[in-house]
């Protein structure tokens, strides 16, 4: 067996330890005779699954007890209607910032079903920086405010999150969700596809201050409304089921074996600091990102030179480095480094990039 080193943006590595436990219990979960795949959801033996998931990333992320965490399906893309549908309600208007695609979906979504007002975009340079914001300018009585904590096709990060006072801040974290710390407290709602660094997809993690449950638009379907979910806990149809075990031993990969979200981040920046170190010293290579919002998930860059790009990811392929060719509208490469991606993979990147800059100098 052989496996590649695998920097796609998303779907994306998994821990090969869980990838392991998975295929040790496929069969046969825990004596049940059974696959987690195969299992009715309301069973005692999946029931303990789905409650010591949330368990988990409640302990992991210390998410506070006025927080309600709900395993959901339809992708982060689903969030970007149930937001507003379920929060726009009592002035009908929304604060958004617009970093990249995500962000400007999420934005074009809400619109639809309320006053939405663009407070900031970083579009006239690529989004390849994160807007400095202007507290005046922030709609004084907006029902939320709405971020895209990490942008995944870009490559930034807020290192500082915009104060909206009372305004309940809304974030996409997609792409950043247990890589580091975060003060959940500091945030009305916060939103997860999972396929980018906590499971295979299939689930979407909401986790949202519980007074803004249950005062959804009178038509939001009821499956799109918090409250059908959180007062079935995640349990009103089938949910997701192996996604869930399979987020599950990620969550128990990141507690026991790495030892928290401090440690991750350790981690994280000692591999992001390398590619970023070469990055700057390179003479052939560059990033695309301004040094103080780079993502430590998602690292863009770029030769200066379309078709010698082509042939980095051409050669990289060959050379079991794979999904490293970046998104369309920026062109180049991007090198996703989520939390499953070993500190060995990006040390061999930078061994490869550095052979390719002197073969092409
Ligand atoms: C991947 C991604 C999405 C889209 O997620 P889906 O689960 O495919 O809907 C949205 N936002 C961010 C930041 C992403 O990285």
């Amino acid at each position: 067996m052989s496996r590649v080193y695998n920097f796609s943006a998303g779907p994306s590595m998994l821990p090969e330890a869980v990838l392991k436990r998975a295929a040790d219990e496929m069969l046969d979960y825990q004596g049940s005779g059974q696959s987690v795949m195969e299992m009715s959801h309301r069973s005692k033996v999946y029931d303990s699954i789905i409650k010591e998931a949330e368990a988990l990333l409640r302990e992991v992320m210390n998410i506070p007890d006025n927080y309600k965490v709900l395993f959901l399906q339809g992708g982060a893309s689903s969030q970007f209607a149930m937001i507003p549908l379920n929060l726009m309600t009592k002035n009908g208007k929304a604060d958004y910032v617009v970093t990249g695609q995500w962000a400007k979906k999420a934005y074009k979504e809400a619109s639809r079903y309320g006053e939405c007002k663009v407070i900031a975009s970083s579009e006239d340079k690529t989004f390849s920086y994160i807007p400095k914001l202007d507290k005046s300018t922030f709609t004084k009585d907006a029902d939320y405010f709405h971020i895209c904590m990490n942008n995944t096709i870009y490559g930034t990060v807020y290192h500082e999150l915009p104060d909206t006072g009372d305004v309940p801040l809304v974030a996409d974290i997609s792409s950043c969700i247990l890589s580091e710390p975060i003060d959940v407290s500091k945030f009305g709602v916060l939103y997860a596809g999972a396929q980018k660094n906590m499971a295979p997809a299939g689930v979407t993690i909401v986790i949202i201050r519980e007074d803004l449950i249950g005062d959804a638009q009178e038509i939001t379907p009821t499956m799109f409304n918090y409250k059908t979910h959180a007062d079935n806990d995640s349990m009103f149809n089938t949910p997701p089921c192996y996604t869930i075990y399979m987020a599950k031993l990620v969550l128990e990969w990141v507690k026991n074996e790495i030892g928290g979200l401090e440690k991750m981040k350790e981690l994280n920046e000692k591999k992001a600091k390398l590619l970023y170190d070469f990055l700057d010293s390179s003479k052939l290579f560059k990033g695309t990102v301004v040094k103080e919002d780079r993502s430590l998930m998602n690292v863009p860059f770029v030769t200066g030179d379309a078709e010698l790009d082509a042939k980095f990811v051409k050669e990289s392929v060959e050379a079991g480095f794979v999904n490293l060719k970046g998104h369309r509208s920026v062109g180049g490469m991007r090198a996703s480094i989520y939390n499953a991606m070993p500190y060995e993979g990006v040390e061999a990147l930078v061994e490869f990039m550095k052979k390719f800059e002197a073969e092409n100098a």
